[in-house]
């Protein structure tokens, strides 16, 4: 923002000149909105990866705050010169890192309008929109993605949330002593050894124990193995322990695997476990009627988390989790004192009833604000040109006889890695990275370093994800 910083101590008091304030709010909010606009309009004149070192940016500000008010001017100003060289553009359409997902132009405007209205909805009646919209959004959301009629859906901020959420659920079913008494060590989880570091957090925080934790192994293709997942939960009940909770995953964090949830699901069902599906990024896919085949068995499942802020053009942060149960999800969770009693209504929906935070922002806004602006068939189209472009690059990465591909490619993100020592793929990855126009990730596969590309940025075009796999080549020596 070329703005010139004010040295004058901000002038207005809105205790006394309420106009004066607003009209303020007004100028420095065109102006934010004009530079949004420049932002978005060309993200590539930023370096992707933030070139600043650790402690730099604390080092520039001053240590603590001022005295007295300061200008927009001030503050834009810094926000600009600042703020701005220490973020990491997840914008950028060299973002192939991670789950690279971009926010978009309807979600941003919905996050704004959130903030402006700064309603609150832990119950109904403290906001009817907050918990109603909800309702509606993810409603059509579980329409477009093909989960069950009837599921109860609930935004919570990540992932990581909603399967702590499914977690204490699975032991309230299981266990609904733990409420009152804590939980016994005796519970046990499975998941595979594939799955996101989120579930064994989970359990964690919810007092299962590590320990409690068991790892399935999964097969040449990064699934779990059902077999061993049968054999395992055998071994614990003639062990006198307790299985409770099952978490499968469609899309894994390192190679998109998906897990067979159909035979997971009929194991769970013989044992009466909770069965959590987690698709925090795959999930996005079956808005495409080709990938509805992944969730056979769904029926069969308790509850299931996917992230439109991971794949599906959503500013972070939007985590939608849909249970069959939600009535076992509000008996792990309610607590009502006097002075947070409300309309009782079979539909005024108190959110605050489930889950751990009181407090519910207005996320659904952004979800409505995104299904409405860009409708299923444009969605559909922009996951498909990702998914495309994904298997174009397997293909190349395939014909270059230095390089290989070390994971099928259901979805939008290929795991590849030179014939060459973990050395040498590292120094690809820190090269690339060092780049300022492609930011790309890396994870362990078969213990072995493997580099990984995903796509999922809405400005993202073929030809970077081109460019950014000639760059690796002639980063080595004989691409
Ligand atoms: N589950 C899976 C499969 C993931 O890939 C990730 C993150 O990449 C998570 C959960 C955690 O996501 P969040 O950051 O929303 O907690």
């Amino acid at each position: 923002m070329s703005v010139k910083p004010e040295t004058v101590p901000l002038a207005i008091d809105p205790q006394q000149d309420w106009s004066a304030y607003v009209a303020d709010f007004r100028l420095a909010a065109h102006r934010s909105v004009d530079w949004v606009a420049e932002y978005l309009a060309d993200p590539r004149r930023y370096p992707v990866v933030a070139k600043t070192t650790p402690g730099e940016l604390v080092d520039a500000l001053p240590a603590s705050g001022p005295e007295k008010g300061e200008s927009f001017d001030a503050i834009l100003s810094d926000f600009d010169q600042k703020i701005i060289p220490a973020v990491t553009h997840w914008n950028h359409p060299g973002f192939l890192a991670y789950f690279g997902c971009t926010g978009s132009s309807p979600v941003i405007i919905a996050e704004m309008l959130s903030a402006a209205l700064n309603t609150n909805g832990l119950h109904w009646d403290t906001s009817p929109a907050v918990a109603e919209l909800e309702q509606v959004a993810l409603g059509w959301l579980r329409q477009w993605m093909g989960l069950p009629d009837g599921w109860f859906g609930i935004i919570y901020d990540t992932a990581s949330v909603s399967s702590f959420h499914a977690i204490c659920a699975a032991r309230e079913m299981v266990a609904p002593e733990s409420r009152v008494e804590g939980s016994k060590p005796d519970l046990v989880l499975y998941t595979s050894e594939q799955s996101h570091s989120s579930i064994e957090k989970g359990a964690i925080a919810a007092g299962i124990g590590q320990k409690h934790v068991r790892k399935i192994s999964t097969d040449a293709d990064f699934r779990m193995r059902p077999d061993l997942l049968a054999k395992a939960v055998e071994v614990d009940l003639r062990a006198g322990l307790r299985p409770f909770c099952v978490v499968a995953t469609l899309g894994t964090t390192s190679t998109t695997s998906i897990d067979p949830l159909a035979a997971i699901s009929e194991i769970t069902d013989r044992h009466k476990l909770w069965l959590h599906v987690d698709a925090a990024y795959a999930g996005s896919a079956t808005i495409l009627p080709e990938y509805q085949p992944m969730l056979k068995g769904i029926d069969r499942a308790h509850s299931y988390v996917v992230n439109p802020h991971k794949w599906l053009l959503t500013n972070i942060d939007l985590s939608a989790f849909y249970t069959k149960r939600p009535d076992i999800l509000r008996r792990a969770f309610s607590l009502v004192p006097e002075y947070l009693t409300g309309t009782e209504d079979p539909r005024a929906i108190n959110l605050m009833d489930y889950g751990v935070p009181l407090g519910h922002r207005f996320r659904s806004l952004k979800l409505w604000f995104l299904l409405r602006y860009f409708g299923r068939e444009r969605l559909q189209q922009i996951l498909r040109s990702h998914i495309t472009w994904a298997k174009k690059l397997e293909e190349e990465i395939r014909n270059a006889p230095r390089f290989e591909v070390v994971a099928p490619v259901p979805f939008s993100t290929v795991c590849f890695r030179l014939k060459a020592s973990d050395a040498e793929n590292e120094r690809i990855f820190n090269t690339v990275n060092a780049s300022g126009k492609y930011y790309i990730s890396h994870t362990g596969l078969n213990g072995q370093y493997v580099l990984r590309i995903a796509i999922g940025n809405l400005g993202t075009t073929w030809d970077d994800v081109e460019g950014c796999w000639r760059m690796i080549q002639s980063v080595t020596a004989n691409g």
